[in-house]
């Protein structure tokens, strides 16, 4: 049996992370979020650190080289023998053709790939009442999903914020371009392959989650 290699796809804002994370605690995966690695890479000021948040403030994708260095070298570790959710990659097919590369050098292969659908007033709606936790990663919605006490996280009592790239819409058009140019060509070529499920993004996290759960029982 080969252990799941998940890709999970949906325009900015529809969720994601949160349900690569659902799946994480069900089925002892390793999440790989690009998004949050290259974030940690910022926070830390490594030697990239500029370049990384030049691309992300602008909404654009950062250089394919980054990337793909961070995926090859998680994926030689002993963790992800388990099995892994991609969340924000691959997000061009130049980096779906590395990922197949990569795991076909480790006898793998993508194993599911999950399409969450969400329309662009919902997506605007959803970034302008995002707030995330600066130090465990933990995403609220002030609407749908607020914590406990007003700004602080519920999990680790740290202020909430606003993701830099959420604040300016600017960057949230770009992000959504990117998507529809670059990231949908990718999920069309793993739906050549009949590995793509579909779900409405526009309902519950818990309802979204007990649909997608069911193409793993
Ligand atoms: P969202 O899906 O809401 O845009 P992410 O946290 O997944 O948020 O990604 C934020 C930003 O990180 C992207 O706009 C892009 O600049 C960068 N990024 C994430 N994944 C990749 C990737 N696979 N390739 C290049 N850049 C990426
Ligand atoms: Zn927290």
């Amino acid at each position: 049996m080969h252990k799941p290699i998940i890709l999970i796809y949906g325009p900015v804002g529809s969720g994601k992370g949160t349900q690569a994370e659902l799946l994480v605690q069900k089925l002892g995966v390793v999440h790989l979020s690009l998004g949050d690695i290259l974030r940690a890479k910022v926070a830390q000021n490594t030697p990239d650190a500029q370049v990384i948040k030049d691309y992300m403030s602008k909404g654009e994708l950062v250089p394919f080289h980054i990337v793909d260095d961070i995926v090859r070298q998680r994926m030689e570790e002993p963790d992800v023998a388990n099995g892994v959710v991609f969340d924000g990659y691959p997000r061009a097919l130049e980096q779906a053709m590395t990922l197949v590369k990569i795991l076909q050098d480790q006898g793998k292969k993508v194993t599911h790939v999950i399409a969450i659908k969400l329309g662009t007033d919902e997506i605007i709606e959803r970034l302008s009442n995002r707030r995330i936790c600066p130090n465990c990663r933990e995403i609220y919605n002030v609407v749908s999903e607020p914590p406990k006490v007003e700004g602080i996280c519920d999990k680790c009592g740290t202020a909430l914020i606003k993701r830099a790239d959420d604040q300016e819409v600017n960057a949230i058009h770009e992000r959504m371009q990117v998507y529809q140019e670059e990231t949908l060509p990718v999920r069309d070529y793993f739906a050549k392959q009949g590995l793509v499920h579909e779900f409405d993004g526009n309902q519950g996290i818990n309802e979204l989650h007990e649909q997608i759960y069911k193409i793993f029982e």
